[in-house]
C-alpha cells in the first residue's frame, strides 16, 4: 500500500462514482483530499465517509467548467491544506445519446464544457499551482470512448478523445518540471453514469451490468474501486516514470 500520509489530493466530481471511490482511497492511504463536486450533497457525503473513517477532507463546491470556479477551488484547497501535491480531473458528464445527425448542439455544447474544457481549465489552474510548489501529479479520466468510438455517443466520445490530446500535450510541456500527467480509460463501470447510458439504450428493459457484463473479455463491468487503485496509483511514487500515458482499466474492452 503507497504512503500518502502528508500530502494533500484533490478529486473534481468527487461528490459519487469513481471520484468518490479515488477520494476514499487516497484518504485510506492517508492523504488529505479537497473533495469538490458540482453537487453539494454528493460531496459532504464522500467527506463525512472520509471523516468517520479517521480520515481528513474538506468540500468545496465547484462547477468545473466553470473558470472563476475552478480557481477559487485551487485557491480553498491550497489554502485548506497548503498545497496540492496531487489531482485528478475526474468530473464528467455523459449526455444523450442520439444518431450524430441528430445530435442537439446544446448536448454537444454542455458535454464539451464539463469533459473538455473543465478538465482544460482545471489541468491550467493545478499547473499553475504545481509550477509553483515544485511538481506534482495529476490523472484525468477519459474512458474507452477516448480511445474508440461508440455509435450513439459522438459528444461524449469527441470530449474523451479531446482528453487524451490535452493529457499528451501537458505531460511532454511539464514533465521536465516535476508534474506527472497520466490519463485513465475506464471501460463500463458501476455507477450512476453508465445506469444512465443503459436506461437510454433499453429504456429500462435491462441494468447496467446485463447490458454492458458480456461486452467486456473479463465478463463483467469493472467497480469504482478499481479504477480509483489506477488513480492512486499513478499519483503515488510508484509510479515515477509514468508520464503521458494513456492506461486503459477496461477488462479487456479496447483489446477486442
Ligand atoms: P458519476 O455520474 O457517478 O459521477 C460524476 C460526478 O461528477 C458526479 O458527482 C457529478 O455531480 C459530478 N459533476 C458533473 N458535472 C460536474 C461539473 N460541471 N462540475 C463538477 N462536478 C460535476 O460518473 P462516474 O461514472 O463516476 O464518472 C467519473 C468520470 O469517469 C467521468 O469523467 C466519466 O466520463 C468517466 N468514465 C466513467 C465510466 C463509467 O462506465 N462509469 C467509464 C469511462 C469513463
Amino acid at each position: 500500500m503507497e504512503d500518502f500520509s502528508g500530502k494533500s489530493v484533490l478529486v473534481t466530481g468527487s461528490g459519487a462514482g469513481i471520484g468518490r471511490a479515488a477520494a476514499l482511497e487516497f484518504a485510506r492511504q492517508g492523504a488529505k483530499v479537497m473533495v469538490s463536486d458540482i453537487d453539494e450533497k454528493g460531496g459532504e457525503e464522500t467527506v463525512a465517509m472520509i471523516r468517520e473513517a479517521g480520515g481528513q477532507a474538506a468540500f468545496r463546491k465547484a462547477d468545473v467548467s466553470k473558470a472563476e470556479d475552478v480557481n477559487a477551488l485551487i485557491s480553498a484547497a491550497v489554502e485548506e491544506f497548503g498545497r496540492i501535491d496531487c489531482a485528478v480531473n475526474n468530473a464528467g458528464i455523459e449526455g444523450k445519446i442520439a444518431p450524430f445527425e441528430d445530435q442537439p448542439e446544446v448536448n454537444y455544447d454542455a458535454i464539451m464544457a464539463v469533459n473538455s474544457k473543465g478538465t482544460f481549465l482545471c489541468l491550467q489552474a493545478e499547473i499553475h499551482h504545481m509550477l509553483q510548489a515544485g511538481g506534482g501529479a495529476i490523472v484525468n479520466l477519459s474512458s474507452v470512448a477516448g480511445l474508440i468510438g461508440f455509435p450513439g455517443l459522438s459528444p461524449y466520445v469527441a470530449s474523451k478523445h479531446a482528453v487524451i490530446g490535452m493529457t499528451k500535450n501537458a505531460a511532454l510541456e511539464y514533465g521536465k518540471a516535476g508534474i506527472r500527467i497520466n490519463a485513465v480509460c475506464p471501460g463500463g463501470i458501476d455507477t450512476r453514469m453508465l445506469d444512465s447510458l443503459a436506461d437510454q439504450v433499453s429504456a429500462g428493459a435491462q441494468n447496467s451490468s446485463q447490458m454492458m457484463d458480456p461486452l467486456h473479455p473479463l465478463g463483467r463491468i469493472g467497480t469504482p474501486q478499481e479504477v480509483a487503485n489506477l488513480i492512486v496509483w499513478l499519483c503515488s511514487p510508484q509510479a515515477s516514470f509514468m508520464l503521458g500515458a494513456i492506461v486503459p482499466v477496461d477488462g479487456g474492452f479496447v483489446a477486442q
